[in-house]
């Protein structure tokens, strides 16, 4: 081998090992962009549930004035059960967020999370609603260019 084809083999070589540096330094950065995005959720999450158990309490401290005969303001009693159900709403946003992010399905029946192709969930088996459904091609047109290998095996 000459000097200059063994040159030219280890700079090959070497911009091989650079590309796949690229690559791995890249699959690390989305996957801590990634691990970010989940972070940053959960801590969402955290705040929102300690917001929601805010309101539960301001709603049972209602509850037990209205228990100890105490005018209790009915139009506020009402208002504070349709912010939970709101935050709870976003909660479950949320959590759906958080499960996509870590490439998960989020239940909103029991609050687990199942694989992202599961059409049921895993724990308490109530169906996902299917979506980006659209995006699956049943033309039948395109079906007929796919290429069929079966029964060719003639000469080996
Ligand atoms: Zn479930």
């Amino acid at each position: 081998m000459k000097t200059d084809d063994i040159l030219a083999k280890v700079k090959a070589t070497a911009t091989q090992a650079g590309q796949a540096a690229v690559k791995a330094a890249d699959k690390a950065a989305k996957t801590a962009e990634r691990l970010v995005e989940t972070t940053k959720l959960q801590y969402q999450i955290y705040e929102l549930k300690g917001e929601i158990d805010g309101l539960y309490k301001e709603v049972g401290k209602l509850m037990h004035a209205a228990h100890r005969n105490k005018p209790v303001e009915d139009s506020k009693l009402d208002e504070m059960l349709s912010e939970i159900d709101r935050k709870l709403e976003a909660l479950d946003e949320l959590q759906e967020r958080k499960a996509r992010s870590k490439n998960r399905k989020y239940c909103r029946a029991c609050g687990n999370s199942s694989e992202p192709e599961a059409v049921y969930c895993g724990h308490c088996g109530a169906p996902f609603e299917a979506e980006e459904k659209t995006e699956v091609n049943t033309d039948p047109t395109e079906a007929e260019t796919e290429p069929k290998t079966e029964g060719t095996q003639a000469s080996e």
